[in-house]
């Protein structure tokens, strides 16, 4: 398996014209290696497949990384040990995340390089790996969607009027990792009301009345991978403005959805629930993109938003969460997990759409 992504990981590295690139992120080395301590490195390009690690976790990178050399370097001094790996050509192009490497430690590794050695950000190329998802990876987002919506299912029943939102919320991670995850995903969402039009409300310590809506937005993981999951239930009977706004981003969800498939670039996805909401005049207020990757982080690429310049790919995993947050009123947001296919979609959340009245 990190044979393979090292395989085109390197691909990726010859054609930014990179002699060698560095993958410091612990999330993409995890992707890369398999390695799941906190202290790693390495560097990959071709005939170069190198990770180092420091004296507390060598036992650990000896059964996790099995397809690079491994490299023991002391705690704080990685980098350096890099060097002496280099090849020996000049000059050297030498690739490093841009995106995540601090200015101090760009400045340390500068500092110590050989003057033949240039340092060229690349970052997004693991990322851009990251993206598409293989059959395992796939497995496990599967379970990670299907013990959260039995969460969500344990917790809808025990009713969430009267209770907290942090009640609610604790419940469902509660669920969530008896149900056998390792940790929600991200923390939980319950938003009541007018709370609910706040796009990240924190559950609050107030009882959820009855009669309004609720956002609920959750997920769990699986051996590293997650899920992300929202649904927006009643808690009662509802106005009309309620119901004609859950109807609506039902209806531009479920229209988003059917877009997606392979070829279509993010943005082209996300204008699509954007026209309809725009129409129904509610266009200021879904603020937020349509979708994002989920993975190793719930919030990766591709992108469906207006910035989503990425086509679709088989093998994307993305959510599609419209939402209108109708200020000092109340918020819907109706998101659904999805494996994008070779011809379509496969929906990994499985909890009903319909609006719910839960008591
Ligand atoms: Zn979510
Ligand atoms: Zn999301």
């Amino acid at each position: 398996m990190s044979a393979q992504r090292a395989e085109r990981l390197a691909t990726l590295a010859v054609e930014a014209q990179l002699d060698a690139l560095l993958v410091s992120n612990l999330i993409n080395l995890r992707y890369l290696t398999g390695f799941t301590g906190t202290n790693g490195l390495a560097l990959v390009g071709p005939g170069i497949r190198s990770f180092m690690t420091d004296f507390r976790y060598v036992e650990r990178a000896a059964e996790e990384v099995a397809d690079f050399d491994r490299v023991r370097a002391p705690q704080g001094e990685l980098a350096e040990a890099v060097i002496a790996l280099l090849p020996a050509r000049r000059p050297l192009r030498l690739g490093f995340d841009d995106a995540h490497v601090t200015v101090k430690n760009h400045a340390r590794l500068a500092e110590r390089l050989p003057e033949r050695v240039e340092l060229v950000p690349a970052a997004g190329l693991v990322e851009r790996l990251r993206a598409v998802k293989d059959p395992a990876e796939l497995e496990r987002i599967g379970e990670a969607a299907k013990l959260a919506d039995a969460a969500f299912a344990a917790v809808v029943e025990q009713g969430i009027a009267g209770r907290t939102e942090r009640e609610v919320a604790l419940a469902l991670e509660d669920h969530m990792r008896h149900g056998g995850a390792e940790e929600p995903s991200f923390p939980s969402i319950v938003a009541t009301g007018a709370h609910g039009a706040l796009p990240h409300a924190e559950p609050r310590r107030e009882p959820i009345p009855p009669g309004t809506l609720v956002v609920v937005d959750w997920g769990a993981k699986v051996d590293g991978y997650c899920s992300d999951c929202t649904r927006t239930v009643a808690t009662g009977a509802l106005d009309v403005e309620a119901d004609e706004v859950y109807a609506l981003v039902k209806r531009a969800q479920q229209a988003a959805l059917e877009a997606v498939r392979p070829g279509p670039e993010g943005r082209e996805v996300d204008v699509i629930a954007r026209e309809m909401i725009e129409e129904a005049g509610h266009g200021e207020r879904f603020g937020h993109g349509l979708g994002h990757g989920v993975g190793l982080e719930v919030h990766e690429g591709p992108r469906l938003a207006k910035s989503g310049a990425e086509p679709l790919r088989a093998g994307n995993v993305v959510t599609v969460e419209p939402g209108v947050y109708v200020p000092g009123s109340f918020g819907v947001r109706i998101e659904d997990l999805v494996v994008v296919t070779e011809d379509g979609t496969r929906v990994l959340s499985s909890v009903t759409k319909e609006l719910m009245t839960v008591g």
